[in-house]
């Protein structure tokens, strides 16, 4: 079903007008209220007249992370603080949070584009929701709530970790749908095999899954161990947290966004400059109808690219490939730009390795050194593995050592990178223990 099909499956010309609109009202609305973009707009000579259609959005100054940082907490705001109804933020991993106001409408809209992302992923009313995603400051727990209660689901607010519990009360409750991190879809997956329960008796048959970039991979590792249909969704707090956009289940190929709220673009992530259709960039968004605190050209360093071929769903909104890396998660080894999903699609071509990797990169003297951690099968580990201890790098044989140099091989061809091997015993590469995974470590840094 589509929730709101009026704006999902809007001609073009019609959203395109929608869109002009809602950015000449926006721009309007956040001069006159917002003090940090009234300068931005002087500073670079950009008058409220020179803003009518939706090309213009280029002339608007882009707003960065660190623009939230240096107002924090409150700066952004296009609303006085009495008509604020709700607080959320980001934990920073460094130093203060990042914080996202909600006036009542715009909780309103942040359940409206959820009941949207559930309904695309599969889900209908009635139907019963796990929703394993954390609960509190992070937008994931409450926004998927009210999205599945908009819609008319049965929610179950667990939240994250605890997956003793969560395998409970997925057996016991029989919920039809679950929300939670990629990485966490895995573990669950694992908790269920090791019980001996088939992926055929869990009663789980649509996921609804994002927060951290994943690849095909992991979707058919997700898909096969909990015997459901996993689509992405994509959101970040900034904007307003999940629901700026998700894959429909018929294609599960690009995830729909739910532009005539929150207007898309690509830019070149150096020069900042848009980029043509298909091509990946840093994705930037501009939200059209937030009110607490609306802003024009976020940069999300997530990198995509775009798609407006139609689908088979019916929606007519534009899509975007699953996220490839943040600029941030970008690493760079002996100069060679890298992101982990793109060791993560050289370990998904090769059938002895299980989903689990880890990357550590370090520097011996002036050279950077990119070692990858990676988990053999149960099957294999059986043959070759014998009794050798969960954490302990498994013994070489000519096996292993052929093993080793395939994927050596496959990074060095697909990457242009050379990196070192470790192949480890199942279950001994870090899990997700309900939230994000971090996949990196990356030791340059401490010294
Ligand atoms: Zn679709």
């Amino acid at each position: 079903m589509i929730f709101e099909a009026e704006f999902e499956s809007m001609r073009a010309a019609d959203l395109r007008n929608l869109q002009s609109k809602r950015l000449a009202a926006r721009s309007a609305s956040v001069y006159e209220r917002v003090d940090f973009y009234r300068s931005k707009f002087d500073e670079a000579g950009v008058k409220l007249a020179d803003i009518s259609t939706i090309d213009d959005i280029t002339k608007l100054p882009i707003t960065r992370k660190q623009d939230l940082r240096d107002n924090y907490p409150f700066g952004l705001f296009g609303q006085e603080r009495g008509r604020i109804s709700r607080i959320h933020a980001s934990s920073g991993t460094t130093g203060k949070p990042t914080v996202v106001g909600y006036t009542r409408d715009d909780v309103d809209l942040f359940a409206r584009v959820n009941a949207r992302c559930l309904a695309m992923a599969g889900a209908e009313p009635r139907m019963t929701l796990h929703n394993a995603y954390g609960y509190g400051l992070f937008t994931g727990g409450l926004g998927l709530h009210y999205g599945a209660e908009r819609l008319g689901m049965t929610v179950v607010p667990v939240s994250g970790g605890m997956t003793e519990r969560q395998i409970m009360l997925i057996t016991d409750f029989q919920p039809d749908m679950i929300s939670c991190t990629p990485s966490y879809g895995l573990t669950l997956a694992q908790e269920f095999a090791e019980r001996g329960v088939s992926p055929l008796d869990i009663s789980l048959s649509l996921g609804i899954l994002g927060a951290e970039p994943w690849t095909e991979m992991m979707r058919s590792e997700v898909d096969a161990g909990l015997g459901l249909k996993a689509s992405n969704i994509y959101g970040l707090s900034e904007i307003i947290g999940p629901g700026v956009s998700c894959e429909c289940v018929e294609e599960r190929s690009g995830s729909h966004i739910n532009e005539d709220h929150f207007f898309p673009e690509i830019l070149d992530p150096i020069t900042a400059e848009p980029v043509p259709e298909g091509q990946e960039g840093v994705l930037v968004l501009t939200t059209l109808t937030k009110q607490a605190q609306p802003l024009l050209r976020y940069w999300t360093g997530d990198i995509t690219s775009l798609s407006s071929e139609d689908c088979r769903c019916g929606r007519t909104l534009r899509r975007m490939a699953l996220i490839k890396g943040r600029t941030d998660d970008m690493l760079i080894i002996r100069g060679v730009n890298l992101y982990p999903t793109e060791v993560e699609l050289v370990l998904g071509n090769i059938a002895e390795l299980s989903p689990h990797y880890r990357l550590v990169v370090s520097r011996e003297g002036t050279l950077d050194e990119l070692w990858v951690e990676t988990e053999v099968t149960d099957e294999v580990f059986k043959i070759v593995g014998g009794d050798a201890l969960d954490d302990e790098v498994i013994a070489a044989d000519e096996f292993l050592a052929g093993l080793r140099s395939r994927i050596k091989h496959g990074l060095k061809e697909s990457l242009g990178v050379t990196a070192g091997v470790a192949l480890k015993a199942p279950g001994s590469v870090p899990r997700s223990e309900g939230g994000k995974l971090n996949r990196v470590e990356d030791r340059r840094k401490l010294t």
